[in-house]
């Protein structure tokens, strides 16, 4: 069924005080509406329409562009401006979301769709923790049952057939609704509720772009992984190899392969950030194929084996902890080769050295040893 996103962003949000749109405010270092945009950019939806104010139009467009989403100027009022955008509108469903909550997330908006699916409304509402009481002149006149009480957020969604019938006939008559719940309320039925969060919060006062409520923004497509790997001195060899540097030694490191033991960290980083095996299941120690072998070459099997299942390196941080020999040196060197083997730019490695002050097998100068963390990203299709 085809779906179309409707994001109120026309408002002018005058209790957060910031002289402008709250929404183009920053929150976490990007205007609010961005982060709401975000959480719908996914497939699922087949059109994404943001209402923007006349004045804002040039900003919120230029928010909108990079994920295709189209603007549509609103009314004097809410109630205008989703009656603006419900005539673009082109789904069998409308989902009406405010871009003041940008901590609404995919769960919620799947029961809002399956709710309309079931139900032909499905508004979200999350119950109400603290007492709600009517009150009139500055005193209770009465207190609902906490139960029976419930905070109405959005996304509201309906069959769009029915959500704009409903706009219409409250445009024509002149009608003014602070949500669709009660548009459609208004004129077609009682709406249902569908089971929204406490997490779903609107962005109205200054403070609330601090989120002092603890409000998370979920970060997706992003995975890391952790790698160690230890060798040991003892090859008869005037160097060690690390990130496919050779650095003179008065030792080497035994391995079969060459025994890049930064490289090993690097390769098991990333290979457990996708969720695969480690090195020793794809690179085996008893196949001859990688006796001394240049683990520059297996780690670019491992980005080839990262691709397949959908990932890009995205930073890689390497710590080399040796007592012997002195790496400061080579370490743009190792970068370099470290960035062209991962295709990743060399701002987006770090790689640092240090001895182990005397300590441990380090510290005694048996072996080297390679600690990496590293970021992945998922590849999106028509990424490469
Ligand atoms: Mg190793």
């Amino acid at each position: 069924m085809k779906i179309s996103v409707i994001i109120c962003a026309a408002g002018k949000g005058e209790r957060a005080g910031f002289n402008k749109n709250k929404l183009l405010a920053p929150l976490f270092g990007a205007p609010a509406l961005w982060h709401t945009l975000r959480v719908f950019s996914k497939p699922r939806f087949d059109e994404v329409i943001v209402v923007s104010s006349k004045r804002d139009e040039q900003e919120i467009s230029a928010l909108c562009a990079p994920f295709g989403f189209k603007t549509v100027i609103g009314g004097e009022t809410r109630t205008a401006s989703v009656y603006n955008a419900l005539k673009r509108a082109t789904g069998e469903i409308a989902l009406i979301h405010d871009g003041a909550r940008p901590f609404v997330n995919e769960n919620i908006i799947l029961n809002c769709i399956n709710g309309v699916k079931k139900y032909g409304s499905a508004i979200c509402a999350a119950p109400f923790t603290d007492t709600a009481a009517m009150v009139e002149d500055g005193k209770i006149i009465s207190v609902p049952q906490r139960k029976s009480v419930y905070s109405l957020q959005t996304p509201q969604g309906f069959y769009l057939k029915d959500i704009l019938s409903a706009y219409e006939k409250a445009v024509r008559d002149g009608n003014v609704y602070t949500d669709d719940s009660s548009v459609y309320a208004a004129y077609i039925g009682e709406p249902h509720i569908c089971e929204g969060s406490e997490g779903n919060k609107k962005l109205t006062y200054a403070q609330d772009f601090n989120c002092g409520y603890g409000g998370v923004i979920e970060v997706t497509g992003l995975r890391t992984g952790f790698g160690v790997d230890v060798h040991s001195f003892g090859k008869e060899q005037n160097f060690v190899t690390l990130c496919g540097v050779e650095i003179p030694c008065d030792s080497g490191l035994i391995a079969h392969s060459d025994g890049d033991v930064a490289v090993h960290a690097v390769m098991d980083a990333l290979l457990s950030a996708a969720g695969l095996k480690d090195i020793g299941h794809y690179f085996p120690v008893d196949d001859e194929r990688f006796d001394g072998a240049d683990s520059l070459k297996l780690l670019a099997q491992v980005i080839s084996l990262l691709a397949e299942s959908g990932f890009k390196a995205s930073g890689l941080s390497l710590a080399i902890q040796a007592e012997k020999p002195r790496l400061a040196p080579y370490i743009n060197q190792m970068k370099q080769k470290l960035a062209k083997a991962c295709s990743l730019p060399e701002e987006k490695i770090g790689v640092t050295a240090g001895t182990s002050e005397g300590l441990g097998f380090v510290g005694e100068g048996r072996g080297i040893c390679a600690y990496c963390t590293a970021v992945l990203k998922e590849i999106k299709d028509g990424e490469n």
